[in-house]
């Protein structure tokens, strides 16, 4: 380390001081903290006194309106957790074995690991640099050079494979363009399933995401802006649809009040009751969440302004984000790496971007168009920690 630092001609230490004096003076200071101050205990407790403490139960009910209202959405089916939700999102969506499904390569593991888990490969493409996500300007001329329509679907003509949806993800809360990318999936023929993991409550043009596409996928695992200790939701506007989630995930049991009958290969993806219990007393907490995320947001921003070689990386145009995870931008990969050693050593928990798709392992065989974006954005991203309570006054 010490020879990175001396021959470059980055030094860290500037940066350091604006994170320190936007941070409390406590240590160890986590990335992302879930937080219990609302009905927590009371919903819980409610829970084990009345023995609902599994796959069915009046909080799951409740917690699937209160995801579907902070989506935007007429509808919410709870999942097991947002994995499960994605991978049985592009079942409903109607991808199918051997499939190609396009994925932005600047993701977390499980928007292509759940690909996989229907069947499909996934196929990776570049974000752009204003909002980190899928660029759909970029993927339509990309499915211009490689891509052809042929009754109704979109095949990719190198592989010879269907190309049958799209998986945007909201980086760090931040919204891609979601209307050109609706328009893109329209000209091609694609379903567009979000990943919206990262972006409970963010807007753009007032729109929340989650509600732009076919089917949407949240997460409410321990590091998310809100949690069931683990969790997640498919949303849509179908009915249809929902009512097939529903189904999907509840093992395809046919109603009955005593016969166990099921219609297809269904999927135990339900979330237990105690679980949605604490999902309902988070979703109280959120709005309030929201706003404390924002103006610690706005601290670091403030904090970095006058920072050489630091940019603090905001909001896009037209948006609301909810800043699930702050991000500061340094110059290239070797300042990146010396900004992070500094930090994790003074126990602030400051991480880099995951590994992109395409560079992981089992992805080698995998179809891609140019990533160099997402390259350029992986050397350069440094996330800071982001809990509420670090935007919380007084
Ligand atoms: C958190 C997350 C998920 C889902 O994670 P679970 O832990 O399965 O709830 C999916 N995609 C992205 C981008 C995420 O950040």
């Amino acid at each position: 380390m010490t020879t990175v630092l001396k021959n470059s001609a980055f030094d860290p230490s500037a940066i350091v001081d604006a994170v320190r004096s936007v941070l409390p003076e406590s240590r160890p200071l986590p990335l992302h903290e879930p937080e219990f101050i609302g009905r927590e205990w009371e919903y819980v407790k409610d829970c084990l006194d009345t023995g609902w403490v599994s796959s069915v139960g009046s909080y799951v009910d409740r917690f699937e309106q209160l995801v579907a209202d902070a989506s935007g959405t007429r509808f919410g089916i709870a999942c097991v957790n947002g994995t499960g939700a994605l991978h049985i999102a592009l079942v409903a969506a109607g991808v199918e074995r051997d499939d190609e499904v396009l994925v932005q390569a600047l993701t977390f593991v499980a928007s292509c690991n759940a690909v996989y888990h229907a069947g499909a490969v996934p196929h990776f493409v570049d974000s752009e640099g204003e909002t980190l996500g899928l660029d759909p300007d970029a993927l339509d001329a990309y499915l211009e050079g490689i891509a052809e329509i042929r009754g109704g679907a979109a095949y990719n003509r190198k592989t010879g494979r269907r190309i049958s949806a799209v998986v945007p993800m909201h980086v760090f809360g931040h919204p891609i363009r979601m209307d050109r990318l609706v328009e893109v999936a329209a000209r091609w023929h694609l379903a567009l399933v979000e990943d919206a993991a990262e972006s409970l409550g963010s807007t753009r043009d007032g729109r929340l995401m989650g509600s732009g596409g076919l089917l949407a996928a949240v997460s409410f695992n321990g590091n998310k802006t809100i949690t069931t200790g683990g969790g997640g939701a498919v949303v849509t506007n179908d009915e249809a649809l929902a009512k097939r989630l529903k189904h999907l995930t509840t093992t395809a049991k046919l109603p009955h009040r005593w016969a166990f009958d099921h219609d297809e290969i269904g999927y135990n993806y339900r979330l237990p009751n105690l679980n949605a219990a604490l999902g309902c007393a988070q979703f109280e907490m959120l709005p309030q969440f929201l706003s404390e995320k924002r103006a610690l947001a706005e601290r670091y921003r403030a904090a970095f302004a006058t920072v050489p070689d630091a940019e603090f990386f905001g909001q896009p145009e037209g948006c609301v984000s909810n800043y699930w995870l702050n991000v500061v931008m340094v110059p290239d990969r070797a300042a990146r790496e010396a900004l992070l050693e500094a930090l994790n050593a003074d126990g602030i928990q400051a991480r880099p971007c995951w590994t992109p798709m395409h560079e992981l392992s089992f992805n080698g065989e995998c179809p891609r168009a140019s990533l160099s974006v997402t390259e350029e954005l992986v050397d350069r991203i440094v996330n800071l920690p982001s809990s509420p309570k670090l935007g919380r006054q007084g």
